[in-house]
């Protein structure tokens, strides 16, 4: 079935609350569990449909955010998003008070249980109102960005649009695009600090009315996390300003040399004299190539790409009215995933077959997972399935980058690694930011410069003013939408070079681990799955300096200023 035939309609949520209340009734009186097992599989049924729903209603306004039709059905399934979550509260209470805990551990891992505890310490219906304004601010925040119109040169282009020229050969161009990108940003700031100071307060409300001290605690078990806490995400913080800002600072040199200039400012953010790499193609050859890649990396990738491509599982080209950014969401119901992005012309292109492809392919190779709830992992493992596919696709890259593949490989490689002090800073913040609920914008400006001299020493904005004052933040849509998500990124990373390496020496081994990954899907906390996969846990101390060792002894054997 094609994406367009997929059957979706609005729930109603006073039926739902009546069938849910007599599941809730016959699991609480249920004799064996046998029959609690049946009632969770009803739930879980329930569980897919509204999931399905809910994700084909906010896909489609983001492929088109004018189509008031469809913010019509967006707006009911987020309206109706606290209205539910009390209804699988209800079942979830009376779940963790079974009699029946151990048999029902013993059929599907302690794993489900657990993430039912940990979801009944983020809900209680007296936050529902205060949930329901939440998500109004988010969507404050998207409709902002989204509908950015920036001239350029005489032309009108959205956020994602101008992308392109922001990695252009000419410093003029890269430079001037950076400016128009900021003059929005700086007309736009005060709504967007309004919005980010109204979450914030609002986060924080929640977290007390439920009862903890801050937001921290709450927006970790938000994030499903039940097996690691600030501590340990602070050590690792640690470990990355310890073992990877040495190393940015000498790739830093290095691009000095390469670019030919003797002082790097912020917008030049280009790896090579002659421009970065870029894909060669029209969107349709490189879905094409892509499909064949597939077919060539393994039996299950090529059954799995044919379905993305057949049943129009994708919609990847940039176009006004989109939504910007990319991501891969899924309709549980049916088994599928779809992957939603902005092409743009640059090897970010390429990044999406494969990152967003990686997203979707454990999601597909998960769908014999007998609970919804283990469909998807936990996001820093989720990362690890479309980073790492980003490493495994390696040998099909001349299709798409051709006689510039040389240097797709350093970029991404470097790429990658100076990522990680990024992460670590937009992390550091968010921290910050909570334990500081009264801060004033100014001062969270103030303080996002404060950890960028720590994590991102050599960023020099020159004479750009925006930025200058603290203020790039607010392009993060993470911070906005999605709480602590993003030191997920710099987790799986560390985890994806580790494939990268594993498969450098036996590819073979390295590609049946992670199809075993994939296919485990949320079935395992982060911390099992790694051990799953045979990785090593990034929290380990030296675990990141060793991958940092390893990958900083591959960029020094590259001459980058021959590429
Ligand atoms: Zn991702």
């Amino acid at each position: 079935m094609k994406y367009s035939e997929l059957h979706y309609e609005r729930i109603n949520v006073d039926e739902v609350k009546v069938i849910i209340s007599d599941i809730v009734k016959r699991f609480s009186d249920a004799k064996s569990v046998k029959e609690q097992i049946s009632s969770i599989l009803e739930l879980d049924k329930i569980g897919r449909d509204y999931a399905s729903y809910s994700s084909i209603a906010s896909l489609n306004f983001s492929r088109d955010i004018y189509n008031e039709k469809a913010k019509a059905e967006k707006d009911y399934y987020d309206s109706i998003g606290p209205d539910m979550e009390e209804c699988f509260n209800s079942f979830e209470k009376v779940l963790d008070n079974s009699i029946f805990k151990n048999e029902l551990a013993d059929k599907w891992g302690i794993k489900y249980l657990k993430d039912v505890e940990t979801s009944l310490k983020t809900f209680d219906p007296k936050i529902k109102e205060m949930l329901k304004r939440e998500t109004d601010l988010r969507n404050e925040y998207t409709k902002l960005t989204a509908g950015a119109k920036i001239e350029f040169d005489g032309k009108e282009y959205n956020l994602a649009g101008l992308g392109p020229f922001h990695s252009d050969k000419s410093r003029d161009v890269r430079k001037r695009s950076y400016e128009a990108r900021f003059n929005w940003f700086s007309q736009n700031s005060e709504s967007l600090d309004a919005i980010y100071d109204k979450l914030v307060k609002l986060r924080h409300k929640i977290a007390v009315t439920l009862g903890y001290e801050n937001f921290i605690e709450l927006g970790y078990m938000r994030m499903g996390r039940n097996d690691y806490g600030p501590s340990q995400v602070a050590n690792f913080r640690k470990q990355i300003v310890e073992s990877v800002v040495p190393v940015v600072k000498k790739l830093h040199d290095k691009k000095k040399e390469i670019l030919g200039l003797d002082y790097l400012y912020f917008y030049d953010g280009i790896n090579f004299k002659d421009g970065d790499p870029k894909p060669k193609g029209t969107p349709e050859h490189l879905i094409t190539e892509a499909q064949k890649m597939y077919h060539e990396l393994s039996e299950e990738t090529g059954e799995f790409f044919d379905i993305m491509v057949n049943e129009e599982l994708m919609d990847l080209v940039n176009r006004e009215g989109k939504r910007p950014g990319g991501f891969c969401t899924s309709f549980p119901s049916y088994d599928r995933p779809y992957i939603f992005s902005n092409f743009n012309g640059t090897d970010h292109d390429i990044t999406v077959l494969t990152h967003e492809a990686g997203h979707a392919f454990q999601c597909y190779s998960s769908k014999d997972q007998p609970l919804m709830g283990y469909i998807w992992p936990t996001m820093e493992a989720a990362e690890i399935h479309s980073m790492s596919m980003e490493f495994f696709t390696w040998p099909w890259m001349d299709r798409f980058f051709k006689e510039d593949t040389s240097k797709f490989k350093y970029k991404h490689i470097s790429g990658s690694l100076s990522f990680l002090p990024y992460g670590a800073c937009v992390d550091h913040f968010q921290h910050w930011v909570y334990e500081n609920p009264d801060a004033t914008p100014r001062e969270r400006n103030q303080k996002w410069l404060d950890f960028e001299s720590i994590y991102l020493p050599d960023r020099d904005y020159h004479d750009i003013e925006f930025p200058s004052t603290g203020g790039i933040w607010q392009g993060q849509l993470h911070i906005y939408q999605m709480p602590f998500y993003y030191i997920d990124y710099t987790l799986a990373q560390t985890c994806a070079f580790q494939f990268w390496m594993k498969s450098q020496t036996d590819n073979q081994k390295a590609w049946a681990d992670y199809v075993l990954l994939c296919k485990a899907g949320g079935s395992l906390t982060f911390t099992d799955l790694v051990e799953l996969a045979g990785l090593e846990l990034p929290f380990n101390d030296g675990c990141l300096a060793k991958v940092v060792d390893y990958v900083s002894n591959w960029l020094d054997g590259v001459d980058a200023n021959a590429l």
